[in-house]
């Protein structure tokens, strides 16, 4: 069995602060990368191709925090994450802390195929995507006006927030949800890769870095057990490994996906304050999204019809 899954990033996404036009935008959003990404595994193309494919309309969509539209740091700039794995070999690329990168994922990518290495950091990984032809674009690019707003409203404070929970700015964040971006698949060949893109979190200190682009925080595969892309409060998901978590469990105590995604989210995670969720799937194709927040948007598609988009719990 194929299968895509994609999300949108998880939060304090509720239906009453959704005005219907933007619900339908962040819908469209994800059914439009939820299409790029399966049209590739329908064609016979790889997990790594069809995860790529959905990130990168994701990244280019303003609405979420990835690539265009990213969040800003504390010192009012973007710096983006991004990671992706191929489940067969184990081969992983990484980037954090990158800034003027149209498709940070594509750059993730190109450390993993065209290096000796697998994570880049800062102006190492600005300077090799230059050198590797990655498409720049201005700071103009990124600029969105909401994440602009939001980010005033906390620069002053050592606050920093999850894109879309409005901890700290209840009136702000209103009509305004958004997040990190994420997909995992399954292909004809029964291999699985996962990837996940992120602006971070709004008025992240200079030089912070989440989960996301993390192997085995935000981002794992292997053909053995599950891929796996998380998204919410990068600092638990770090020091619970959630990623790789969810892969122990179905390595060393035989559990299914399902259930040691369960486990990762609403057991290790939610005892550790880790707000947000998680999707999945291993290489038969069966896959799961969970979250213990009050929504995550979210897509999946597979060959037995599957085909659904979502937001809310
Ligand atoms: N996990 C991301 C980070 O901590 C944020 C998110 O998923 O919204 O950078």
């Amino acid at each position: 069995m194929i299968t895509i899954c994609i999300h949108g990033g998880a939060g304090t996404i509720l239906k009453e602060d959704m005005t219907p036009e933007l619900e339908k935008a962040y819908l469209a959003g994800l059914q439009t990368a939820l299409n790029a990404g399966y049209a590739v595994l329908e064609e016979g193309g790889t997990a790594v191709n069809a995860v790529k494919a959905a990130v990168v309309v994701l990244e280019d969509n303003i609405l979420f925090n990835a690539g265009r539209g990213s969040v800003f740091t504390k010192k009012g700039v973007q710096e983006m994450d991004a990671a992706i794995m191929r489940g067969e070999d184990l081969e992983a690329g990484a980037v954090c802390g990158i800034r003027s990168v149209r498709n940070p994922v594509e750059l993730a990518a190109e450390v993993m195929v065209n290096s000796n290495h697998v994570f880049l950091s800062g102006k190492g990984a600005n300077d090799f995507a230059i050198k590797q032809g990655i498409k720049l674009e201005p700071d103009e690019y990124f600029f969105s006006q909401f994440r602009y707003d939001q980010w005033k409203s906390l620069r002053d404070s050592d606050n920093y927030s999850l894109d879309h929970t409005h901890h700290h700015l209840e009136e702000l964040m209103k009509d305004k949800k958004f997040g990190t971006v994420g997909a995992v698949a399954c292909d004809a060949n029964g291999n699985i890769a996962a990837c996940t893109s992120t602006g971070g979190m709004t008025n992240k200190k200079y030089g912070r870095v989440g989960d996301s682009p993390v192997i085995g925080a935000g981002t794992y595969a292997n053909n053995k057990t599950c891929a796996i892309s998380c998204t919410g409060h990068g600092e638990p998901f770090i020091k619970a490994v959630a990623a790789y978590d969810v892969s122990c469990l179905m390595e060393y105590k035989e559990m299914s996906l399902k259930d040691a995604m369960n486990q990762t989210v609403n057991v290790k995670l939610k005892n550790m304050d880790g707000e947000g969720g998680m999707i999945g799937v291993d290489a038969q194709g069966n896959f799961s999204m969970l979250f213990n927040s009050a929504g995550m948007y979210r897509g999946v598609k597979n060959s037995e019809g599957v085909d659904e988009v979502a937001i809310y719990g």
